[in-house]
C-alpha cells in the first residue's frame, strides 16, 4: 500500500512506488493504481509522478494499491538485457563505432544509434546476432551495481556498463534475439534495433 501525498494535473505522486520513471533510454512503466490505468510514469526532480487515465477518484492522503503491467516491465527487462550484450558485440566486430545516446527501449524493441561513416553490412550483423545469441544461450548471470558517485553499472560475465535501467537476472531469460537496420538516423549514424524472439 502506498498513500497519495500530491496531486498535480492528471498526476499522482505517492510516498512510496515501484513504478519505473521513463529515462536513461527506457520508457515509464504503465499499470493501474486503485483499478485505475496508469498510462505513463516519470520523474521531475527526484519525485515520481504517474500519469493517471482519471484523476477524479484520487484525493491526497488517500491510501492506494499500484500494480505494474509486470508482463509489459518483463518484456522491457529482457529488450534492456539485449541491448547491452548487442552494443557489446557491435563495438568487438566494428571497434570505430561509438554508440550515439542512449537510444530508447521499450517492450516492443531495443533501438540504439552508432556514430559510424562505415554502414552495417547485413552479413557482418547476422554474425553479430549469432555471437549475440550464442552468449545468451550460455545463460550468464546479470548483476548491478552502485558505484562511490551514485552511477549504477550493468554486469554481466566480461560486459560492464553503465545503466540504471532494468533488466533480467540471467541471460537465458532474455530468449532468442533478431537484429536489423533501422532507418538511417542522420549522416554519419546507423540505427540497429533489437527484438526478442
Ligand atoms: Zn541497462
Amino acid at each position: 500500500m502506498a498513500k497519495v501525498v500530491g496531486i498535480e494535473e492528471n498526476y499522482l505522486i505517492l510516498d512510496q512506488s515501484a513504478f519505473y520513471p521513463q529515462g536513461g533510454g527506457q520508457v515509464g512503466d504503465t499499470g493501474k493504481i486503485n483499478e485505475i490505468r496508469v498510462l505513463n510514469t516519470i520523474k521531475k526532480d527526484d519525485t515520481i509522478y504517474h500519469e493517471m487515465e482519471d484523476i477524479s477518484p484520487f484525493s491526497v492522503e488517500m491510501e492506494v494499491k499500484g500494480e505494474i503491467n509486470w508482463e509489459r516491465r518483463y518484456m522491457i527487462m529482457r529488450h534492456h538485457s539485449a541491448s547491452h550484450i548487442v552494443e557489446y558485440f557491435i563495438i568487438k566486430n566494428f571497434p570505430w563505432v561509438r554508440p550515439y545516446s542512449s537510444g530508447l527501449v521499450d517492450e516492443k524493441k531495443d533501438r540504439q544509434d552508432y556514430l559510424t561513416e562505415i554502414p552495417f553490412k547485413e552479413e557482418d550483423l547476422k554474425i553479430v546476432e549469432d555471437q549475440v545469441n550464442s552468449f545468451i544461450l550460455e545463460d550468464h548471470e546479470i548483476k548491478t551495481w552502485t558505484d562511490e558517485n551514485g552511477i549504477r553499472h550493468w554486469v554481466c560475465e566480461f560486459i560492464e556498463m553503465k545503466c540504471s535501467g532494468t533488466h533480467v537476472k540471467r541471460t537465458g531469460e532474455i530468449g532468442r534475439i533478431k537484429i536489423a537496420k533501422g532507418k538511417k538516423p542522420g549522416r554519419g549514424r546507423e540505427r540497429i534495433e533489437t527484438w526478442v524472439i
